[in-house]
């Protein structure tokens, strides 16, 4: 591959990026939360204003219920060599996680505050930022000989919410969004400096079990005779992952795809520093693949999980009240990998709770989403390692999936493209909490980066 940083004018984006910030800040300052149904119109206007000032085609859709899907699509230049050909699409959302808790925040959390390069408002890291950046690179490929290759966008505005309605529009606009390859919405430097990319992405099925005993809460005096709902779940619980933390429930791994050895390969690889990870989150117990003789990085890439997200019955107020509860509650996520499937994992649950004499538990099956690989080997993922490591001038490490979810599986199997996150958050990005931030510096390099991959797209 030659050497695209070369001839791109770092000075030219830095200039571009730095003017960009007011934009930036007008979109930070729409509190565009999907979870809480807010400033979702006015958001989509934004973002289509955006898009339209940069010469793109813009579509709003909307016909398919939920929140906007944005599309756009800017052309590649007519006198473009045969880059003319490829076609790049990026995935981002304009919906933002809510700020609470409230008072944690060091600043407004929809008002931006640049201090010391840093740049601190819900929705700078995820996902805001990054859509900035990917216009910026547009901008500067268009002031400079145009760009190489059509660049298209699906902006959408559930992401954080589960993107409930995303695939009925990926079925009906799939030739719309048609591309070669997509780049992901998110991504960080981490704590050593090193470009994090995701080549892939865990799946989530996220469950309710519930169970209910009795019309009303009862005198905990009879107990004697009455059975207690929470000590049904606890047990019930029990039943599905032992002491060891293995998961118990029939037929949960069976239809699991196995990485190719290549995957395996390159997660032996991967960085992993046990005492900052450990630090990070203040663990005051040792990591459960310590016990199981596991290496964590193929725990984490690969293992499926089984999380008690959250229980509630009965009372857990201050002091003392003696009540027999009448119902239980428990959410329970499953971070699935390739091959397993939401529906699937329903049904295992409901049979191993049949089958251990919990069928009065009820479950419910919230939300899933399917896990998503990428070929590792196809050329757009090591070209998108090499650009990332020439435009941050640091090492790139190559990540076969995410430990999180989001809706890959989906886009893959309406576009079948490779598909690669990168973003332009940073070790303390704080997504999701409180004092969300991203640095200026990753914002100019992180569009270098993108300015790099649409210059050198035609090659794949
Ligand atoms: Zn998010």
């Amino acid at each position: 591959m030659q050497s695209y940083i070369d001839k791109t004018d770092k000075k030219q984006i830095e200039d571009l990026a730095n003017e960009s910030l007011p934009i930036l800040y007008d979109y930070l300052r729409l509190p565009s939360i999907s979870a809480q149904h807010m400033k979702i119109t006015e958001t989509v206007k934004y973002v289509e204003r955006m898009l339209l000032d940069l010469g793109g085609k813009v579509k709003i859709l909307d016909d398919l219920g939920g929140n906007p899907v944005v599309y756009a699509c800017f052309a590649a230049a007519s006198s473009g060599d045969t880059g003319s050909q490829k076609t790049l699409l990026f995935y981002n959302h304009y919906d933002v996680q809510p700020p609470d808790p409230l008072d944690e925040w060091e600043s407004e959390p929809f008002e931006p505050v640049l201090k010391d390069g840093i740049l601190y408002a819900r929705g700078t890291a995820d996902n805001k930022g990054s859509l900035l950046q990917r216009l910026v690179a547009i901008k500067y490929l268009q002031e400079n000989g145009g760009l190489p290759c059509t660049v298209k966008f699906l902006i959408e505005g559930e992401e954080e919410s589960g993107s409930r309605h995303l695939e009925p529009y990926l079925r009906k606009y799939k030739e719309l969004f048609q591309a070669d390859a997509c780049i992901w919405e998110f991504g960080s430097l981490d704590d050593k400096e090193r470009v994090q990319l995701y080549a892939g992405i865990k799946g989530s099925a996220y469950f309710e079990l519930s169970t209910k005993s009795a019309a009303i809460d009862i005198h905990s005096s009879l107990a004697a005779c009455i059975d207690n709902p929470a000590w049904r779940l606890v047990q019930a619980l029990a039943s599905m992952k032992n002491q060891q933390n293995d998961i118990l429930v029939d037929g949960f791994f069976d239809e699991i795809k196995e990485p190719d050895e290549k995957t395996r390969k390159l997660v032996k690889e991967l960085p992993f520093d046990k005492e900052a990870f450990r630090d990070l989150f203040g663990l005051t117990r040792p990591l459960i693949t310590e016990a199981r003789g596991e290496d964590p990085r193929e725990a984490l890439m690969f293992h499926p999980t089984m999380t008690i997200c959250g229980m509630v019955s009965g009372y857990i107020g201050e002091g003392s009240k003696t009540v027999l509860p009448k119902e239980a509650k428990v959410k329970v996520d499953c971070r699935m990998v390739p091959g397993q499937t939401g529906e699937y994992l329903h049904r295992c649950i409901k049979r191993h709770l049949e089958r251990h004499g919990f069928s009065d538990i009820k479950v419910d099956l919230i939300d899933a989403q399917r896990a998503y690989r990428s070929n590792i080997n196809h050329p757009f993922v090591q070209l998108v390692k090499t650009t990332a490591e020439e435009a941050y001038r640091t090492k790139a490490v190559l990540y076969p999936n995410s430990e999180g979810t989001g809706p890959m599986y989906i886009f893959n199997r309406y576009l079948s493209l490779p598909i690669v996150s990168t973003g332009v958050g940073w070790a303390q990005s704080k997504a999701h909490a409180p004092n969300e931030s991203i640095r200026i510096k990753d914002y100019i390099d992180g569009t270098v980066h993108m300015v790099c991959l649409l210059q050198a797209l035609p090659e794949i």
